[in-house]
């Protein structure tokens, strides 16, 4: 029998440790959702007559629960297709009124190809380099922000490294300054405290399905008196700053995810620590060399991103059909190129290929991760990269 024996009997499982690239719908998201599937509930929420007006409050409502949750007001949310479009929507939107741009060299890809159309058209654009634990170096943000009015988009937290920003800092250093502080939050809200007021954002990017709610939804606070061109041009909607239909029971479910969210997020939070020490611990004993990447004490709950010198990542991959973990940002799996997140904080290409991504969300068991980690290290010894399990001697109880 082979020594992952006790997987084995359990075929036909797939452990779902991918949460970082997107969330399963929670069952009360999918109730709030439903009625507005039902055929009887037709209805465009722009269309002036009862149908419209019933759906367009479901909308109203939704914003009430996205505003809530991040601490600003219904009127300041456009309602997006997800996090991608808002954060185009952010950097296209105000980037003809600022002198320069300022992203972190570790922001998601749907704001780094942006900043680096912007820079194709003639933009100053600065990448602002991070410290090995992936937190933004504020003393040569500082420093930018001096030589002229300013965009900063800084994530709260990073979705392969789960590093978590001092959005406040940064925030206070923007109004110093008076930039426009735009803060891509899609991975930091299901289990982190934001407060646009208290934290000094201007622009702020969410995504439905990083929170247990409907993929193809999210958001951007954009906050009063902050003017926004806008990128689609159409029917008006949304005071003319996103023009299109707005998708009724989408926007049902990301207000209730955010509703969700806030209330949940405290013990999510201590539960999603509690299961990712587990994991590291138990990585760790059978893998002594392997590596964490990312601030250890400053990230997010739920992730867990680590380096085993030697490994081909992507192969380990190929063993374990029954795991969903990712090499990297699943935006940019099926890439060659290594992670740009964790070469910015240090790592060699090689030891970006030997890296692992785990996501664990709120459904995630003790026992799933057992099995996980049971299942890699045995991936592992194949491969010579873990210690051979000890084996118990009989007398030795
Ligand atoms: N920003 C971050 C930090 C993300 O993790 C993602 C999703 N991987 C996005 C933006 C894009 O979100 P969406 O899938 O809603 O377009």
């Amino acid at each position: 029998m082979p020594a992952s024996g006790s997987v084995m009997a359990q075929e036909g499982r797939l452990i779902y440790l991918d949460h970082m690239a997107s969330t399963p719908l929670d069952p009360e998201v999918r109730a709030a959702m439903e009625p507005w599937l039902d055929p009887t509930q037709a209805g465009n929420p722009h269309s002036e007559h009862p149908a419209g007006w019933r759906a367009m409050r479901a909308i109203e409502r939704a914003r009430e629960g996205i505003a809530a949750l991040i601490g600003g007001r219904p009127s300041e949310i456009i309602l997006t297709s997800g996090a991608t479009e808002a954060n185009n929507l952010a950097l296209f939107g105000v980037a003809q009124s600022v002198e320069q741009i300022i992203v972190s060299a570790i922001e998601h890809p749907s704001v780094l190809e942006p900043a680096a159309a912007l820079r194709a058209g003639g933009a100053r654009v600065t990448l602002l380099a991070t410290d090995t634990g992936g937190r933004v170096d504020l003393g040569e943000l500082e420093r930018l922000l001096a030589e002229g009015p300013a965009l900063v988009s800084i994530m709260a937290a990073n979705n392969e490294i789960g590093t978590l920003q001092s959005l406040e800092r940064i925030g206070a250093l923007c109004r110093d300054h008076a930039a426009i502080f735009h803060s891509d939050a899609t991975q930091a809200l299901a289990t982190e405290e934001i407060d646009v007021e208290a934290q000094g954002i201007a622009l702020l990017s969410l995504s439905g399905h990083k929170l247990y709610g409907p993929q193809g939804i999210g958001a951007l606070y954009v906050k009063g008196g902050v003017a926004l061109r806008p990128l689609t041009y159409g029917g008006g909607q949304q005071g003319g700053r996103r023009a299109g239909t707005l998708p009724v029971a989408l926007a049902a479910g990301l207000g209730a995810a955010c509703r969700l969210a806030g209330e949940r997020r405290a013990a999510d939070r201590e539960q999603l620590a509690r299961l990712r020490d587990r994991l590291l611990a138990a990585l760790r004993q059978g893998a002594p060399t392997l590596r964490r990447n990312g601030a250890e004490q400053e990230g997010l709950p739920g992730c867990l991103n680590v380096t085993l010198p030697g490994l081909d990542a992507a192969d380990l991959l190929l063993d374990l059909p029954d795991l969903a973990i990712s090499t990297g940002s699943a935006c940019s799996s099926t890439a060659e190129a290594p992670s740009h997140v964790l070469r910015a904080i240090g790592l060699t290409a090689e030891e970006a290929h030997a890296s692992l991504r785990f996501g664990l969300g709120r459904y995630t068991t003790a026992e799933e991760i057992d099995w996980a980690a049971e299942r890699i290290l045995a991936a592992l010894r194949d491969r010579g990269l873990a210690a051979e399990r000890a084996v118990r001697h009989p007398a030795a109880r």
